[in-house]
């Protein structure tokens, strides 16, 4: 059986993950099963390379192979912001400092004036041969809203607004939001590669 660690300490990632990676009987652990493991600085100018920087760390240490992601929100008004500083727009990863900046920051626009995207970027990589690494993107697109609204989900999830659904993300059930997630789009990219990957 395959083992794979999943670069993150996120428990509900690395379900969401771990689901997926049990269709290939593939066996998952965590950084969580690396306590001892050093903190690796997020320096890439793009989720893509933090997310490689992330799994690439990991597998070159830890000789096993690594799935990394890192995801965001990208505001169209506000030229791609906060991006890949999502997490400490604000404060790090204080939600209710980050969506206050957010909403500040676009003070005056009109609701159709916000459209936005969150966006996952996944990569897969090898502990010996870089150029195997399996990259992938999932988006998902909507508005920010004038308001909050809801209590579930994390993040940007009270003010992200999606139209088809009349509803923001922190509106839905886990079950509906991972049917839709950017994650979830990433992670169905990376299904379709992994017969690929395995062989
Ligand atoms: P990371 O990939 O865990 O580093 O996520 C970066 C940041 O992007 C998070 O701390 C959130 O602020 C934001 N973010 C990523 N995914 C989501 C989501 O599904 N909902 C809301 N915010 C998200």
């Amino acid at each position: 059986m395959t083992k794979i660690i999943i670069a993150t300490n996120n428990q509900n990632k690395a379900q969401e993950f771990a689901d997926m990676f049990n269709k290939f009987n593939i066996e998952i652990e965590t950084l969580k099963n690396y306590p001892e493991f050093h903190d690796i600085p997020e320096t890439g100018s793009t989720f893509e390379e933090n997310a490689k920087i992330k799994a690439h760390t990991v597998a070159r240490e830890l000789k096993v192979p690594v799935l990394a992601d890192d995801s965001g929100l990208q505001v169209d008004a506000l030229h791609g912001q906060p991006g890949i500083f999502s997490a400490r727009y604000a404060q790090d990863h204080n939600d209710a400092a980050n969506n206050a900046k957010l909403l500040s920051e676009l003070g005056g626009i009109k609701l159709e004036d916000r459209t936005a995207q969150f966006v996952s970027t996944l990569v897969l990589a090898h502990p010996e041969d870089e150029t195997k690494d399996v990259i992938v993107k999932g988006t998902v697109k909507g508005l920010i809203a004038l308001h909050p609204e809801g209590d579930n989900g994390f993040g940007y999830d009270p003010l992200f607004y999606v139209p088809e659904l009349e509803k923001t993300m922190a509106q839905l059930s886990m079950e509906d939001k991972n049917q839709l997630s950017h994650r979830a789009r990433a992670l169905d990219n990376l299904e379709k590669n992994m017969p690929d990957w395995l062989n």
